[in-house]
């Protein structure tokens, strides 16, 4: 009997980018640009290597894949601009009377 197991486990190097995560959390991070020094400090701390300094329009800024973020906010609590900020995914939001 044969058993196929349809898991993101990554088996070999460099496979990753085939698994798309990022509907795991429940919050997105979004980068102010103009608050953004391109600093690369959430580069460095992202767990899952999802946010990387790029140029946009002639300016050098943090930018995040929402294909892979998880959401867990790593990269706002180390950003000493105040540059990323967390939302909740519209899947999450509740109106409250
Ligand atoms: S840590 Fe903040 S200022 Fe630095 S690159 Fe990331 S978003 Fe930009
Ligand atoms: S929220 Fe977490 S996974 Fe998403 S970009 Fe920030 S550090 Fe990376």
């Amino acid at each position: 009997m044969k058993i196929r197991l349809n898991i993101g486990a990554i088996s070999e190097p460099l496979q990753s980018e085939q698994f798309k995560t990022g509907d795991w959390g429940t919050e997105w991070s979004f980068v102010d640009r103009e608050k953004c020094t391109a600093c690369r400090v959430c580069e460095q701390f992202c767990p899952d290597g999802c946010i990387e300094v790029k140029e946009i329009e002639g300016k050098e800024v943090a930018v995040v894949d929402h294909n892979y973020c998880k959401g867990c906010g790593v990269c706002a609590s180390v950003c000493r601009y105040g540059a990323i900020k967390m939302e909740l995914k519209e899947l999450f939001k509740v109106d409250v009377c």
